[in-house]
Formats: structure tokens, sequence, C-alpha cells
């Protein structure tokens, strides 16, 4: 499907606008599990199980190591809805690489034009000229 440029470039201001509504942000996952506690003849031990619970995890990384710390229920509620506000503002980041990406490489591809146009316009040299250096931009080109 191809997109327009005005609809692009509208649809990244409109998800600019979109993060200033992205609350309180934290990282990591939340684990929620139900755990025996070991004592002979406690009903967690019974031939149908029933474990105490619920427990909360909280697992992040804190520089490069994996942390877990249990938390209490109402801790895990307010973490919660912190980590989705986190997810939230990563899928709008991943979506405005990827709309940025289209509006940069109309630009560039624009500028590239341009200087060609303008090598066409002052004489066949300069023509020629042009012609590599362009070959060089496409290959450099980030994703
Ligand atoms: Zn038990």
């Amino acid at each position: 499907m191809a997109r327009s440029a005005d609809a692009d470039s509208d649809r990244y201001e409109k998800l600019k606008r979109t993060i200033a509504d992205v609350g309180l942000i934290r990282r990591g996952s939340l684990v929620r599990r139900f755990m025996p506690c070991g004592k002979a003849g406690c009903r967690c031990q019974a031939r149908s199980p029933q474990l105490h619970g619920p427990y909360y995890q909280w697992t992040r990384k804190v520089s490069g190591k994996t942390l877990t710390l249990r938390v209490r229920p109402e801790e895990a509620e307010l973490l919660a809805e912190w980590i989705e506000n986190g997810r939230q503002l990563d899928r709008i980041v991943k979506t405005m690489e990827r709309v940025a990406r289209r509006v940069t490489e109309r630009q560039l591809r624009a500028a590239r034009n341009r200087r060609e146009a303008k090598a066409t316009s002052e004489g066949g040299r300069a023509g020629r000229a042009s012609r590599s250096p362009a070959r060089d931009r496409r290959r450099a080109r980030p994703n």
C-alpha cells in the first residue's frame, strides 16, 4: 500500500503527541505465582494440593543483571500499570521509527535527485561525477 508523504508526516506528528499522554513508566515484568511452603501436613502438600499465594515477582534488568523482587499485591497493581505504560511507549516509538524511515527515505531520494538534476543541467562531465557519490550514499544507508 502506497502511503503519501503528507499522510506519513501527519502520522508522525500524531505519534509524537501520543507520547505526551503516556503515564509513568517502569521496566520489567510481573509474575503471579502460587507456591508450596514445605511444611509437612500443610494443605499445599496434600494429594490435590492447595498452594499458597498469589505471590508477585517483579523481574527487571539493572545494569545488565536480572533482579527479581517479591512485591505486595498493591505494589504489583501499580507496577503492572507502569510496566504497561512502558510497553505502550515502546510500541509508539517503534511505529515512529517505521514512519520516519519512509519519510527520511523520501527526503534522501529527493536530495539525491536534486543533486543529479543540478549536475545534469550543468553538463555531461558534472553529471558523470555525481553518479558515484550517489551510489556510495545508497550503500551507506542506515537501517
Ligand atoms: Zn503450605
